[in-house]
């Protein structure tokens, strides 16, 4: 064990972080030191989601002196929990920060529907950025949200811009802790991006479909299906030729390669660059829209400015008004979507290099002018 640590260590690059002490210490002195949950702890309350997979539930906490924890969310899951449970275990400890505070999961036996796992969270918010996303108001509603009580500039391109801007910064922070971990979400929608009450920024949720690539823990992604709506044209995003399950030790050494190799983590910043798109297209918000979207996409051959070319000179004054937006500062935001979405993975740019594009440059230097 020792030599595959230190062989993974060696092996390690930016893109992969070297996980053997958080596997095999971090994660066994946690066991002993964080609290535990077992069903009768759990009051159900309102169910929140029905998945193919679960079901999800606002719930709390009736443990004594657990009154610190709040309102929780408890998932009960099929078979794919045992999964879900172990990449939320990892998250917590590799980038917290990036997906909701997982607590605790179990397998809990003595249901009449058979065996399910359990899944805890502190409850982060009311609203996906889904629900904000339904708003006609947005991205203005979600403006004090993330941003507090800024100067009252104009209501105008800039502002709607600035925000949509603090969103993608905040969501591409959050996947860049996922991939810089090893892990690959696969299914990142705004369904699936909490607002937080707490920390004011949105989280990533639902790790029901990620896969660890360094140890090969949910290899194989055929086995789910995967959504539509967002996913990359690529059905497999690794090369249908890596070993299928290579065991953890050799995963763990060979991993860094085989991720440079395919590059899993541009299935994600597909699906982010068609959020970055709807956040700046109010008319593909809505689901129909979106598919009817990625057809014409497709037509293109995943050419956006094909796509922009084709659509532009009839375009009504709603995607106008996206382009407009995209346009500002000599078409930085257009420069970092088309980046984004791309046929080719290899081609996209990582979620680390998307948070130095200079599109987020300008920001930081508005803020900076703003303090002076
Ligand atoms: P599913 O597998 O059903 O998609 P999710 O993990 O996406 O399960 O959760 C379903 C819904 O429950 C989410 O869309 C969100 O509205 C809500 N939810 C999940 N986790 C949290 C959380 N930590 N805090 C608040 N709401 C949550
Ligand atoms: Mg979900």
């Amino acid at each position: 064990v020792l030599a595959m640590g230190a062989l993974s260590y060696l092996w390690a690059t930016p893109g992969v972080a070297p996980g053997f002490f958080d596997m095999f210490v971090l994660a066994f002195v946690e066991r002993l030191f964080r609290p535990t949950y077992k069903k009768d702890d759990i009051v159900l309350g309102k169910k929140l989601g029905e998945g193919a997979f679960g079901s999800v539930y606002r719930a709390s906490s009736v443990k004594p002196n657990s009154k610190k924890d709040g309102d929780l969310v408890l998932k009960k899951a099929s078979e794919f929990g045992a999964v879900e449970i172990w990449m939320n275990e990892r998250v917590r400890r590799a980038c917290g920060n990036s997906c909701a505070d997982f607590l605790y999961g179990f397998l809990e036996t003595s249901s009449k529907k058979g065996p399910e796992y359990w899944l805890l969270w502190r409850f982060e918010g009311e609203d996906t950025l889904a629900d904000l996303m339904q708003s006609k108001d947005f991205p203005y509603n979600v403006e004090t949200m993330i941003l507090g009580e800024v100067q009252d500039l104009p209501k105008g391109l800039e502002r709607e811009n600035k925000i949509i801007q603090t969103i993608m910064r905040q969501l591409l922070f959050a996947l860049d802790g996922l991939h810089s971990t090893g892990i690959v979400h696969r299914d990142i929608k705004p369904q699936n991006i909490i607002y937080s009450e707490g920390t004011r920024t949105f989280k990533i949720i639902d790790l029901g479909a990620a896969t660890d690539l360094r140890v090969g823990i949910n290899y194989i992604p055929k086995e789910f299906l995967l959504d539509p709506r967002y996913s990359a044209p690529e059905q497999y995003i690794m090369s249908t030729q890596t070993p299928s399950a290579p065991s953890a030790p050799v995963a763990t050494a060979l991993s860094p390669v085989l991720w440079q190799m395919n590059l899993p983590d541009r299935f994600d910043i597909y699906s982010v660059g068609l959020i970055f798109l709807q956040m700046a297209f109010p008319s593909l918000r809505s689901d129909s829209n979106l598919i009817q979207f990625n057809r014409q996409l497709k037509k293109c051959n995943y050419d956006l400015v094909a796509w922009r070319q084709g659509v532009e000179p009839r375009a009504g004054s709603d995607l106008r008004k996206g382009f407009e937006l995209l346009d500002l500062d000599n078409g930085i935001g257009w420069e970092l979507l088309t980046s984004m979405i791309r046929y080719k993975a290899r081609q996209r740019t990582s979620a680390k290099a998307a948070l130095a594009h200079p599109y987020f440059d300008k920001e930081g230097l508005l803020a900076l002018s703003s303090m002076q």
